[in-house]
């Protein structure tokens, strides 16, 4: 090795090296797999490219180079509990991968690698290791082609090829499909990094020391599995490989750590820094400073790529990863919120490569703090309780008696209430527990944590007419499309047509009517039907768009078809539709109530999609693209969409995004919208693959599946000078404004909005927003509400309504001007009682007992009146001021030492209290009857209690 590279540098040397052999440089996918349900996150490179290898899609380019980005906290990978134990796994690492889709193969993917490791970086070549599968089932023929390619390059010794079975060289994509061998290339790092040296342990290439390092898979993508075990040569064959980047860049910057390499250096300083360890103190502390730089790094990258923390799904992760650094921070004395300075370094160090870090930088550091800080507000009770549970464990195993199997494990259960309750998350209270030799059911934990996500409605809700009735649909279509006895068929292969964007109005004939769920030749007056027709403009509910509701008419009755149903002539009729659905594969049905006529199969009619409530459908649409992009320049991009009604009154839009949006934001975001309104921008709508408009850009949502077809919505910055002609070809050319693949209806021009009204922010689910807004007629209707109300108060105010603000500001003052005023009186006049009834004071023995009720008075005056009460009377005073239910009661000292304590007044009375012997507080019951009877009560407790 000549020079020290940096990490960066090694990246893009990896790069380079491929592009100059003819790969193309593409960027990491996101963290977040798009449109694959099965996976939580990105966990290797070959995730972007699945569909290339499954024979779905294709890419423009045969060759491909990247460096992406993944993560191994969940699902299948779970390289969680290696990190901080062992130094060459982390949970979020960067894979570099070379690519070829149906081009060169193995020599040449070996040839490469070989020359980049020892040529380019000069590895040791008697050092280098490369395994190959050899099935241990015996299905699969030996990957020899492999091994002889490796044996024939420059001063690799031969005997480094060592073949392994399934386990360790066989990839497959799933249980069938794609899967082909694998030859994975090891570095022998020399005795001295054997970290079982000394013990028997099986020591060599996949063995159980930390002697031979796993640097780079190289997989050959060539057969195809079938169930029945066939293996078929697939037509065209892949390579996909995968080098650990943290790995390479330990050896090549010779250090025995993946975090001694300068990708952690920053991380490592920052902590040093707010520990005050010296390098030798971090040494020994070495586990939580690995886990935190990893962690740290993690939250970031996942932060950036929108994951905020939360209680479900993905959002968990970043917050157990978050708040589990955060614990292992404590035990190197960080107890303040620490995560965002190390962070920083992350940002630093990787912004140039990964842009959506420096872009999410605020975003970045405030969710890390924030988590640190809500964190920091249960945890103590919460490893306080589980404490309690683990010691109950412990004293239980120490028990003869107790079952020993049973009590080592904490119930999975009482895993999760900590996490409900305390927002421990599953994997710190493993942590803990297993510190102490305990662990927890994870099964059990899993299965509280979905029962309580179903039960808070987080499970997929059923389909309104959950499809029970399919096959009885898919039996009417085969009847409509078979044609019997000679008649034409009344449906194609497709079924019904299926147009909303085009066709508000389309003609037809019945083809089936459903009444009950039984197929009817005619309904009548009333009844609800289900109308089958060969074209329907009535859009289905999708994508948060809610149906299309209309009429379906009869238009000519008694046409050719009549006779076939057997119909009589017969009169118009109509009904009203309310639902559309897509009834089975094939079959749309118009769901309504016949109120007028009686319609029969064969009718002629038209069916009419209710246009005054589609087109503010279509605003609130068109509009809910604008408010995404105005929120994604207002917060940052991971505010992005998480749920979304469209409706014709209003629209409702939830978004990731961890806090209240403040007044300015809203207003900022409101204002946005209305001048992409202003701006009168063509609306845009094409159907194109779903690769062109994702590679041009297009906005996916999370969690939509989409087809090979989609249909995009581009908003364009406006050039209306263009004719209706030319924007077409000009779409191309304009920059976007919007772009989001979508399959609603929209409008024109942004200018048939009209106007958009925020009508509430506010929280929808942990980590998630919701915003509700009117536009068009509904924008309309509440600035007329709003404006009417605020002319009524004018009003009433008798003032201009650009008066109004200062008015009410002029009201409160003089209300509270007023308010100080009769506060004043009444402290006046209460004095002036009390002045009275002292000259008139009553003795008790050698007692002066004052006994008074003060109406409409206040707390603070009794007390002020009870100081009075002292001042004149030092000496042999009791006195009892009740004002509503509000009792003070005063005794001097000498009367306390003789046995009257302030307390005793007020039982004596009936009432309730305590304070000082010589001045206590209390109340009297509501319903206590007369004050007067019961402070007439006074004298006598002061008779009895004094000695
Ligand atoms: P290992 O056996 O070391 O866990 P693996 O077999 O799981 O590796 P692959 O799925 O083949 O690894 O991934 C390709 C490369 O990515 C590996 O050769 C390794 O260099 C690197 N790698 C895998 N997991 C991690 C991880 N958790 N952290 C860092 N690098 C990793
Ligand atoms: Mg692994």
């Amino acid at each position: 090795m000549s020079k020290k590279l940096t990490g960066n540098q090694i990246r893009q040397d990896f790069i380079d090296f491929f592009v100059e052999h003819g790969h193309t440089a593409v960027p990491s996918m996101s963290l977040v797999p798009g449109g694959d349900g099965t996976l939580l996150f990105t966990n290797s490179g070959m995730v972007q490219f699945k569909d290339v290898f499954v024979g779905t899609d294709t890419r423009p380019y045969k060759r491909a180079v990247d460096s992406q980005k993944c993560l191994r906290v969940a699902g299948k990978h779970n390289d969680l509990e290696d990190v901080g134990r062992d130094d060459t796994h982390h949970t979020f690492f960067e894979m570099l991968g070379n690519w070829s889709f149906g081009d060169y193969y193995k020599k040449e993917a070996i040839a490469w690698s070989w020359q980049l490791l020892t040529d380019v970086w000069g590895l040791p070549k008697d050092k280098l290791y490369a395994t190959c599968f050899e099935d241990d089932m015996g299905d699969i023929p030996r990957d020899d082609e492999a091994a002889d390619i490796w044996k024939q390059q420059q001063g690799f010794n031969p005997e480094h090829v060592l073949f392994f079975g399934r386990k360790e060289n066989l990839w497959q994509m799933a249980e069938f499909g794609p899967c082909g061998p694998c030859s994975e290339i090891h570095l022998d790092l020399g005795e001295e990094r054997d970290n079982l040296r000394g013990t028997d342990h099986v020591c060599g290439v996949n063995g159980e020391c930390t002697r031979y390092l796993e640097l780079w898979n190289n997989v050959f993508i060539q057969y195809n599995l079938f169930e029945d075990g066939r293996l078929e040569p697939l037509p065209a064959k892949h390579v996909d490989t995968g080098m650990g980047f943290e790995r390479i860049v330990s050896v090549l910057q010779g250090v025995d750590s993946n975090y001694k390499t300068d990708l952690f250096t920053g991380s490592l300083e920052v902590l040093r820094s707010l520990t005050g360890h010296s390098e030798k103190e971090m040494d020994a502390n070495f586990t939580p400073y690995r886990v935190i730089c990893d962690h740290a790094r993690s939250a970031a990258f996942l932060i950036a790529d929108g994951v905020v923390p939360g209680n479900g799904g993905r959002n968990y992760v970043t917050r157990m990863i978050i708040r589990r650094a955060a614990r292992f921070g404590t035990k190197i004395g960080l107890n303040q919120p620490f995560l965002a300075k190390v962070a920083e370094s992350v940002i630093d160090y990787y912004g140039d490569f990964y842009p959506e870090l420096q872009k999410n930088k605020a975003t970045i550091l405030d969710n890390l703090t924030r988590e640190e800080v809500r964190f920091a507000r249960t945890v103590e009770a919460g490893t306080a309780h589980l404490q309690n549970l683990l010691s109950d464990l412990l004293a239980e195993r120490s028990d003869p008696i107790g079952e020993r199997s049973r009590s080592a494990m904490l119930d999975g259960h009482k895993a999760f209430d900590l996490y409900a309750t305390y927002g421990l998350p599953f994997e710190i209270s493993r942590d803990i527990a297993r510190e102490q030799g305990l662990d927890i059911d994870e099964a059990g934990f899993t299965e509280a944590k979905n029962e309580h996500s179903k039960a808070s409605g987080g499970g997929k809700a059923m389909g309104k007419l959950g499809g029970e009735d399919s096959e009885f649909f898919a039996n009417i279509l085969k009847d409509l499309q078979s044609g019997r006895g000679g008649v034409t068929p009344l449906l194609g292969k497709d079924g019904v047509e299926y147009d909303p964007y085009n066709s508000p109005k389309v003609e037809g004939e019945v083809l089936a009517l459903v009444v009950n769920g039984e197929s009817v030749s005619s309904a009548s007056l009333d009844d609800v039907v289900e109308v089958i027709l060969p074209k329907t403009g009535f859009y289905i509910e999708s994508g948060g768009q809610v149906n299309d509701e209309g009429y379906i008419r009869s238009s000519s009755i008694g046409s050719s078809t009549a006779d076939r149903t057997g119909g009589q002539q017969g009169q118009s009729w109509e009904i009203e539709i309310t639902g559309v659905r897509r009834a089975a594969a094939g079959v749309i049905t118009h769901i309504g109530q016949v109120i007028s006529g009686q319609p029969k199969v064969g009718d002629k009619v038209i069916a009419e999609v209710d246009i005054v409530r589609r087109h503010n459908i279509m605003r609130n649409h068109t509009a809910t693209h604008l408010l995404h992009k105005a929120l994604h320049e207002v917060l940052g991009d991971h505010a992005r969409q998480a749920g979304s009604l469209v409706a014709p009154t209003h629209l409702r839009f939830d978004f990731t995004q961890p806090d209240a949006m403040t007044p300015e934001q809203i207003e900022r975001v409101e204002k946005m919208v209305n001048e992409a309104i202003a701006a009168d921008m063509p609306v845009h709508k094409e159907t194109k693959s779903q690769d062109e408009a994702k590679k041009e850009g297009a906005m996916a949502l999370f969690g939509e599946k989409y087809g090979e077809i989609v249909r995009t919505i581009s908003i364009l910055e406006s050039d209306s000078s263009l004719s209706e002609n030319t924007q077409q070809q000009a779409a191309a050319l304009q920059s976007k404004y919007s772009y989001e693949l979508c399959g609603g209806t929209h409008i024109d021009r942004t200018s048939d909005i009209g106007a958009f009204l925020i009508v509430s922010e506010g929280s929808a689910a942990a980590g998630i927003r919701r915003i509700e807004a009117v536009t068009g007629r509904g924008a309309y209707e509440l600035i007329n509400k709003r404006f009417k109300t605020l002319k009524q108060t004018a009003g009433g105010l008798k003032s201009s309504v650009e008066e109004v603000p200062a008015k009410v500001e002029a009201l409160q003052d003089e209300v509270s001007e007023l308010k100080k005023e009769l506060a004043n009186l009444r402290a006046q006049q209460a004095l002036s009682t009390f002045n009275l009834h002292l000259a008139n004071i009553q003795t008790v023995k050698d007692v002066n007992v004052l006994a008074l009720e003060i109406p409409d008075s206040n707390v603070d005056t009794l007390r002020m009146l009870a100081d009075k009460f002292r001042e004149k009377y030092p000496k042999a005073g009791a006195a009892v001021l009740v004002t509503g239910a509000t009792v003070i009661a005063v005794v001097t000292e000498d009367l306390v030492k003789r046995g009257l304590k302030a307390g005793d007044l007020i039982t004596g009375i009936g009432g309730k209290g305590g304070g000082r012997p010589n001045l206590a507080q209390g109340s009297l019951p509501a319903s206590g009857g007369d004050v007067k009877d019961a402070l007439g009560k006074v004298e006598k407790t002061v008779e009895e209690k004094l000695t």
